[in-house]
């Protein structure tokens, strides 16, 4: 049976993706090894971070005076990291969700948070939108999108002047990115463009020109020091970066990140037209801040989410299942995603509803 991934992460590699890392598994850029078995400080594999690196630049079109770098861990790596090397004094984070909640908890390990905002009253069902920053705060940082929740910054938050640090791992390379408007951009790959491991992190020179901000920084924390190494101060994930580089050699034959876009908000359409015309199933989420990776959705009725998570497992649909913190159903719809997916699982939820309509 054609199986329909919808898994929120690890999450849905294009068969391209999955080809050119299974050719490498077997033998590596004509070495007779293995990718799993080379050096990473071997040539062939510099080659390999460098393109991924290269391609990261190209896509976004990231200008000069930004670092790119590919270390092991994942984004909760980043909650730690950020503060570290940034945080002085005072941060200010928005709290849209477990993930950002996180992030929060782990800033104030290091010293003064102020949490501007926090959609929490209603489930983290949508995003705040008056808040103010204050004056004195290093960095403002939130999260892009939401993966559990369904919810997405559509507009840049106005952080008068802070640098702006954002998590983005579960939208990474969706869509076009004004980078320049970033001190920090991270991310663990595994949702969106890549297999877990890896946490790719952009961050703009002069953040790190003086060293971390807390003077008792782990060499590993160090962004300067991983930028200094070009990723290579230690043994990085070589495998996951080695198809971190295929994505982004895959996104680049569509048609780069316009393109990207484009495929992201026909599927997500497909999927929103279908909840609001229903009567048996809804999206749980504000719709203007309705997020093109993620897309919950409930029937209303407990025992009908489990009948309807049940039936479309057995009919190939990987993973409906709502975050175990949330029930209900959730799409994960990343890049890697074809229409034909979201195509088949409307169709499915349409029969399921003529079916268990009374
Ligand atoms: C999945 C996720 C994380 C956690 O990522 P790890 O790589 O498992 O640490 C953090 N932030 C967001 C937005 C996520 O989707």
């Amino acid at each position: 049976m054609k199986k329909h991934n919808f898994y929120a992460g690890p999450s849905i590699l294009t068969p391209y993706t999955i080809q050119k890392t299974a050719d490498a598994v077997l033998n590596f850029a004509d070495t007779g090894l293995s990718i799993l078995e080379v050096s990473h400080r071997s040539k062939e594999f510099q080659a390999v971070i460098d393109e991924a690196a290269a391609l990261t630049k190209e896509l976004l079109q990231l200008p000069e005076g930004y670092h790119v770098l590919f270390l092991g861990g994942g984004a909760s790596t980043q909650f730690c990291m950020v503060p570290y090397n940034l945080l002085n004094k005072k941060a200010a984070y928005m709290n849209t969700g477990t993930w950002a909640t996180n992030a929060i908890k782990e800033a104030k390990l290091f010293g003064e948070v102020e949490v501007v905002a926090s959609s929490e009253d209603k489930k983290f069902t949508y995003i705040p939108k008056d808040y103010v920053i204050p004056t004195d705060a290093e960095y403002f940082h939130y999260t892009s999108n939401n993966t559990i929740y369904g919810t997405k910054f559509w507009e840049l938050p106005n952080t008068k002047g802070h640098e702006l640090v954002a998590d983005v791992s579960s939208c990474f390379l969706s869509e076009p990115v004004d980078v320049t408007k970033y001190g920090v951009i991270y991310g663990g790959v595994q949702k969106n463009v890549g297999p877990s491991g890896v946490q790719i992190i952009i961050v703009r020179e002069d953040l790190i020109a003086d060293g971390p901000a807390l003077k008792c920084t782990p060499t590993m924390m160090d962004w300067k020091i991983q930028a200094e190494n070009e990723s290579l101060y230690n043994t990085p994930p070589c495998y996951g970066i080695y198809v971190c580089g295929k994505v982004f050699k895959w996104i680049k034959k569509i048609g780069g990140l316009e393109a990207m876009k484009a495929h992201n908000e026909k599927k997500a359409k497909i999927l929103y037209d279908f909840l609001d015309s229903s009567k048996m199933f809804k999206g749980t989420v504000e719709p203007k801040d309705r997020s093109l990776m993620n897309v919950p959705f409930i029937t209303g009725d407990e025992e009908l989410d489990k009948k309807f998570v049940a039936e479309s497992k057995a009919a190939g649909f990987e993973n409906l299942k709502g975050h175990r913190t949330v029930g209900g159903m959730r799409a994960s719809i990343y890049n890697a995603m074809p229409i034909e997916g979201v195509e088949k699982l409307v169709a499915f939820m349409k029969k399921f509803e003529e079916e268990n309509t009374k």
